[in-house]
C-alpha cells in the first residue's frame, strides 16, 4: 500500500486499522535492542590475533547520519540511534568486543561528517553510500543494504510514469551529486535538469510543491520519512526506480587498524542474515504514521484549547464591555433621575409656596390662614393655652385708590405686610392677608393682654410710616383692628374669627385707628 493511498478520503480509518495491526512491530522497532533482527547463516573465523587487535582499541567515535531505515535518530534507543546499520553495527561490535561511542548529533552536514572521518577526527561513519571519490579517501565495507530512488510528484498532478525513459519529457529535481545524476544527464535535456544543493532537499520539495520542477528523483525510504516529518501530504511516489539500487555500507577513517576492522567487518557482513532488521525497520513509515498522528492530536488539542480560550477571552470582554456600559448608562440614569427628583422637589416647593402665598404682598394667604387656625385651635384644646387673633382693615382704603390710583393702593398694602411681618416676632406666629385690604394674625399661646400689644405694636410701626391718605378724613394711613382670645370653652375657630370680626367692626363705628378685644371664655 503506498502511503499517498493511506492518506486518502477515509484515510483516519485505515490508519487507525493500520496502527492496531503494526502496534506490536512497532513496540518492538522503539524498544530498540543491540543487534536485534540479525542472524549468523554460518560462523565467522576470528583469530586470536584479531580479536586481541580489536579488543585492544581505544573506544571508536561514531558517527551517524539521518538515512533511516538505515540509522535514524531515536530518543528511545541507548546509542541515540536505530535502524538497519546500528543493529548490523551493534551485532559485529559484540561478536569481535570492539568498543565505541555514537557520537550525539551535533546538526553538522552529511559533507563535514564526511570530511571528519575522512580526517581521522572520528572513526568510522553509519551509513554511506560508496561513491568513487569517497572511496578513495576512506575505507567501505561491503553494502549491507540496498535502497531504491523513487520518483515523487505533486498528487495533483496524475502523472502516469512507467520507466524512466517518461521523465525525458518532465523537468526533474534532483540532489546533486548523487549516483542518478550521470544516469540521467545522459538521456536528459540539460535545461529540465534541476539540481539541488545536497543539504536542501526542503528546497527540492518546496520547488515541486511550487511547480517549478514536474517531479523530483529522490531516495524513496528517506522521503517515506521526510513526508511526514514535513507534513508534505501534497507529494506521493508516482515510480519507483529499481535500475541503480544504492548501497549502502559502513565507512572508516583511512588507517591500518581500521583495514584489519574493515576486513573483520566484511566477513561478518558476508555471513550475516539482516532480513528480520530490514523488515522491521522498513516499517517505519508506519512508526511515523503514528508519531505524527499524536502530535497531530496533540496539536489540535492545543489549537482547540487556544481557540476556545480565546472565544472565551472575547466572550468575557464583550461581556465585560457591556456590563460596563450598562452600569454607566445605570449611573448616568439614575443622575437624571436624581436631578430630576431635585427639579421637582424645587417646583414642588415653589408651587406649595405659592398656593399658600399671597401674590401681591408675600404674606401667608387666607387658604393657608385658615389650615393654621384649624391646627392651632386643635393644638390648643389639648394643650388649654390661649389663641389669639388679631382682624385689621385699612382705614378709608377706597380713599387711598380713588385719591392716588390702584398702583399706589398696592403699595399701600404691601408696605402694611412689612409692617407686620416686622411686628409680629415670634417664629409660630403667623400674619396672613385674608382679602382685599384686610389682615389677619394667629398668635399662638398668646393672651389678650399681649395680643393687644402686637396690635399695638402694628398700629405703632404703621404710624410711623406716615402714608398721606389725603382725601380721608384723617389724611395718614390707618388700621383698626379686632383681637377675639380663646381662653376656655367650646368655641370653635370660625367663632373665634367671628368674634374679631365683630371687635374690628366695633373697632371702626368706634371712630377707627384702635384696638377693640375680648376673650372667648366658657
Ligand atoms: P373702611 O374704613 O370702612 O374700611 O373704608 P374702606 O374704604 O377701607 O372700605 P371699603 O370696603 O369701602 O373699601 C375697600 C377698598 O379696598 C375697596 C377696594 O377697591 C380696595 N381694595 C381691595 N383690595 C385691593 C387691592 O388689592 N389693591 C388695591 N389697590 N385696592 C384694593
Ligand atoms: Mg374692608
Ligand atoms: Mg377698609
Amino acid at each position: 500500500m503506498r502511503a499517498g493511498q493511506r492518506h486518502g478520503a477515509c484515510g483516519a480509518r485505515q490508519l487507525a486499522a493500520a496502527l492496531v495491526l503494526l502496534a506490536t512491530t512497532l513496540a518492538a522497532a522503539s524498544a530498540w535492542a543491540c543487534g536485534e533482527g540479525v542472524h549468523l547463516k554460518r560462523p565467522v573465523e576470528l583469530s586470536e590475533a584479531e580479536r586481541s587487535a580489536i579488543v585492544a582499541r581505544a573506544p571508536l567515535t561514531v558517527l551517524a547520519l539521518q538515512a533511516p531505515p538505515m540509522t535514524r535518530r531515536d530518543a528511545d534507543a541507548a546509542q541515540g540511534y536505530s535502524g538497519v546499520g546500528m543493529d548490523a553495527w551493534c551485532f559485529i561490535a559484540r561478536q569481535v568486543g570492539l568498543h565505541y561511542r555514537v557520537e550525539a548529533d551535533r546538526g553538522d552536514t552529511v559533507a563535514q561528517k564526511i570530511a571528519r572521518v575522512q580526517a581521522g577526527q572520528a572513526d568510522a561513519l553509519l551509513s554511506l553510500s560508496p561513491e568513487p571519490q569517497r572511496a578513495a579517501r576512506g575505507l567501505f565495507t561491503l553494502p549491507y543494504f540496498e535502497s531504491n530512488y523513487a520518483v515523487i510528484g505533486r498528487k495533483s498532478a496524475r502523472l502516469l510514469i512507467h520507466g524512466m525513459s517518461d521523465l525525458a519529457q518532465l523537468r526533474v529535481g534532483l540532489v546533486k551529486g548523487v549516483a542518478f545524476e550521470p544516469v540521467l544527464q545522459a538521456f536528459m535535456p540539460p535545461e529540465q535538469l534541476v539540481l539541488f544543493d545536497q543539504n536542501d532537499s526542503r528546497g527540492l520539495f518546496a520547488a515541486l510543491r511550487e511547480g517549478a520542477v514536474d517531479v523530483a528523483v529522490y531516495p524513496k525510504a528517506i522521503f517515506a520519512e521526510k513526508r511526514y516529518e514535513l507534513e508534505y501530504f501534497d507529494l506521493e511516489v508516482v515510480h519507483t526506480l529499481r535500475n541503480l539500487p544504492r548501497r549502502y555500507g559502513f565507512y572508516f577513517s583511512p588507517s591500518t587498524d581500521n583495514e584489519l576492522l574493515v576486513r573483520v567487518f566484511d566477513r561478518y557482513l558476508q555471513a550475516m542474515d539482516l532480513s528480520d532488521s530490514i523488515n522491521l525497520h522498513e516499517d517505519a513509515e508506519q512508526q511515523f504514521i503514528e508519531r505524527y498522528v499524536a502530535q497531530r492530536s496533540q496539536r489540535t488539542y492545543w489549537r482547540a484549547g487556544a481557540v476556545l480560550a480565546g472565544l472565551l477571552a472575547i466572550v468575557f470582554f464583550v461581556v465585560l464591555r457591556r456590563y460596563r456600559y450598562l452600569m454607566r448608562q445605570l449611573a448616568e440614569r439614575n443622575q437624571r433621575i436624581l436631578q430630576q427628583q431635585r427639579v421637582l422637589a424645587a417646583s414642588h416647593r415653589r408651587l406649595q409656596q405659592l398656593s399658600q402665598t399671597d401674590g401681591l404682598t408675600g404674606l401667608t394667604n387666607r387658604r393657608e390662614f385658615d389650615h393654621a387656625l384649624a391646627r392651632e385651635h386643635e393644638r390648643r384644646s389639648r394643650s388649654g393655652a390661649p389663641l389669639s387673633v388679631i382682624m385689621m382693615d385699612i382705614d378709608h382704603f377706597k380713599c387711598v385708590n380713588d385719591h392716588y390710583g390702584h398702583a399706589v393702593g398696592d403699595d399701600y398694602l404691601r408696605a402694611v405686610a412689612r409692617v407686620l411681618r416686622q411686628s409680629v416676632l415670634r417664629p409660630a406666629d403667623i400674619a396672613a392677608r385674608y382679602g382685599g385690604e384686610e389682615f389677619v394674625c394667629l398668635l399662638p399661646d398668646t393672651g389678650a393682654q399681649e395680643a393687644r400689644q402686637v396690635a399695638e405694636r402694628i398700629r405703632e410701626n404703621l404710624r410711623t410710616l406716615q402714608l398721606p391718605n389725603a382725601s380721608a378724613p384723617r389724611p395718614v394711613l390707618t388700621l383698626s383692628f379686632g383681637i377675639a382670645t380663646l381662653i376656655d370653652g367650646p368655641a370653635g375657630a370660625a367663632q373665634l374669627l367671628e368674634r374679631a370680626d365683630a371687635e374690628l367692626y366695633a373697632a371702626k363705628r368706634a371712630g377707627r385707628d384702635r384696638v377693640h378685644g375680648s376673650e372667648l371664655r366658657a
